[in-house]
């Protein structure tokens, strides 16, 4: 940093255009602007400075021979300085014009200049183009937050956030805000406690999710409600998953679930256009959770690429693919082109490492079932530069669903083998959007370490009409009344029909293991509001964070939040978390336990 660099008062300067704005026909009016040196260029002479603020860039130039003293301010300047410049719009000759900026046809011949603050030397270069390591960008998150790529996506956040809320409003829902410091909520993960000053030995949870209190707002008689709301759970971070992470939640009174759809649809529609992603089919596909995992081993497919196919059924009882009663699974990705022996092993130790019999080389399989590869082939619409990979499973059927065990593993693979040739193929274009719903989804999931069923999606969802004796008799067949939206292979957002009868209500906590007792100790004041004229309600909850992500072409969460936390859980930029003075412990009647 320059020494002694004088600082001038903001005074009662105001700026006239912003950086991004000055166009040709600006050419010959006065323009004041403010912002950030972007670069800066000394070619003795004359000096030229990329002027930066939130709109563009506009390019200011200082003459030493007209304006002596304005160019010896310029001297000073360095990156990052904050600036206000005075001066008459030209433009620029045609040899230097720079048509890679909206402002590229004029430059400010500046003969006032005021140096509003000095910067030290910025950690990293603001030019997209330098790849910073994570840790320095989130140390130092001002400046990070400043590079045109943070620039582009947290504006792209506040317009969507905007356009939800338009639409929302617009189809007659409510905001309605729900409390922060609250009682457990029951989404699966881990609470966030908040020690509770006058109450020692007490704790408030910070909500999973606002569940419990939209639907008590609809029992309140609301009927249309949603909230862009913070959630939180205590779960391991992931590229997708924060601590802190925001949902579009909604709820209505007396819907069906194709008018749930109908809210989501056009506005998602409309945010993809929003964001550049052009016009999207609606209605969205829509498949049963059955049919997910049956043609694509997973429940939220990613249907850029083909589905696979069952095939056990072309082959006579003797061929002894797969073990007895379980899927024999034909994966097949397009214009794959010639697969070397290496990659065809690792392939099948990925298959074999989640308990599949792998297949790699089809020509064997061609030559001792010529008919059946045939109509393999058949089926699945394989072509000659086509990859095609066939699948068993090896050993005893495993899991309360083995034949999901199996094509899980298969999806698992289908989507490595897609990634990994994604270069031959560019089937996983960012900027295809294909939308999807997942319906019927299985009601319980089997716990392994507590050896219970537990809610598939959370124990206020709705049992299928038709599946309802099956809640104590089946519960592995049990499907529930809940939906997930699915982009890309990415869950956007879930949400189901309640039960809003007290009977099924406490059926279901049966189901899950919850008795009676602690069901009341927990979610007591719902049951109590469910026999107060509950109308039937239902709703859905979409992630933000992921949503923006996507739609800014991003592949992590923590490129379209503002103040992210690391993998770690920490805030690098603030320190936290930090440890507290004891007194405030004292405060709060907490004792620490050593850690071990
Ligand atoms: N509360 C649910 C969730 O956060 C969404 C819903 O069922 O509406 O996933």
């Amino acid at each position: 940093m320059p020494e002694n660099v004088p600082l001038d008062f903001l005074g009662d300067l105001r700026r006239t255009h912003s950086c991004g704005q000055l166009r040709a026909t600006d050419a010959g009016k006065r323009a004041l602007l403010m912002g950030w040196v972007h670069r800066r260029r000394d070619l003795g002479g004359v000096i030229f400075i990329h002027l930066r603020d939130r709109d563009g860039v506009s390019q200011a130039v200082f003459h030493e021979g007209t304006a002596t003293e304005v160019h010896e301010k310029a001297e000073l300047l360095r990156s990052e300085f904050v600036v206000a410049v005075e001066g008459t719009v030209e433009l620029r000759s045609a040899e230097t014009i720079n048509s890679n900026i909206p402002t590229g046809e004029v430059e400010v011949v500046v003969d006032k200049i005021w140096i509003l603050n000095e910067s030290r030397t910025p950690p990293f270069p603001m030019e997209e183009s330098v790849d910073v390591s994570e840790d320095a960008r989130l140390k130092y998150r001002f400046v990070d937050l400043r590079r045109p790529r943070m620039q582009r996506n947290i504006i792209l956040r506040s317009k969507v956030s905007f356009a939800i809320r338009e639409h929302m409003v617009h189809d007659g829902f409510l905001e309605i805000e729900t409390p922060f410091m609250t009682k457990s909520t029951p989404e699966g993960a881990r609470d966030f406690l908040v020690p509770s000053r006058v109450n020692p030995g007490m704790f408030y949870a910070l909500p999973q999710s606002p569940q419990i209190f939209k639907q008590l707002l609809m029992i309140s008689g609301f009927e249309k409600y949603f909230q862009l709301v913070r959630c939180f759970r205590d779960e391991d971070l992931r590229a997708d998953r924060q601590y802190e992470f925001t949902q579009l939640d909604i709820e209505m009174s007396f819907p069906q679930q194709d008018q749930i759809f109908a809210v989501i649809e056009p506005l998602l529609k409309k945010v993809v256009a929003l964001a550049g992603g052009g016009e999207i089919e609606t209605p969205f596909v829509r498949m049963t959770h059955a049919q997910a995992m049956h043609s694509y081993g997973i429940d939220k497919p990613d249907m850029r690429i083909p589905p696979f196919y069952c095939v056990e059924d072309l082959f006579g009882e003797d061929a002894q693919l797969t073990s007895p009663g379980l899927p024999l699974v034909a994966i097949h990705i397009p214009n794959v082109g010639t697969v070397t022996r290496r990659e065809r092993d690792e392939l099948k130790a990925f298959g074999q490492e989640r308990g599949l019999r792998v297949y790699d080389d089809v020509k064997r399989l061609d030559k001792d079932f010529p008919a059946e590869m045939a109509k393999v082939r058949e089926r699945v619409g394989c072509k000659e530069e086509d990859l095609l990979i066939v699948c068993g499973w090896s050993g005893e059927p495993k899991g309360q669903r083995p034949e999901e065990t199996v094509l899980m593993a298969c999806g698992q693979l289908r989507l490595q083998a897609a990634q990994k040739y994604n270069d031959r193929h560019k089937l996983l274009d960012p900027k295809v959007y294909k939308f999807l719903w997942v319906v019927d989804f299985p009601m319980f999931e089997w716990n392994e370490e507590d050896s219970r069923w537990v809610a598939a999606h959370h124990p206020f969802t709705s049992v299928l009409d038709e599946d309802i004796d099956k809640l104590t008799s089946d519960p592995a067949r049990c499907r529930a009344k809940s939906y997930d939206i699915v982009l890309n292979g990415v869950e956007l957002g879930s949400g189901s029909i309640r039960i809003h009868r007290r009977d099924v209500q406490s059926k279901v906590f049966t189901a899950v293991g919850f008795s009676l007792e602690e069901a009341r100790k927990r979610f007591g004041f719902l049951l109590d509001a469910l026999e107060y004229g509950a109308p039937p309600h239902g709703g859905i909850a979409l992630g933000i964070d992921r949503l923006v992500m996507i739609l800014a072409g991003e592949t992590s969460i923590r490129d379209v939040i503002p103040f992210p936390k690391t993998a770690k859980g920490t805030d690098l930029m603030c320190d936290a978390p930090s440890e507290v003075p004891d007194r405030q412990l004292r405060e709060l009647g907490i004792q620490l336990r050593k850690q071990h």
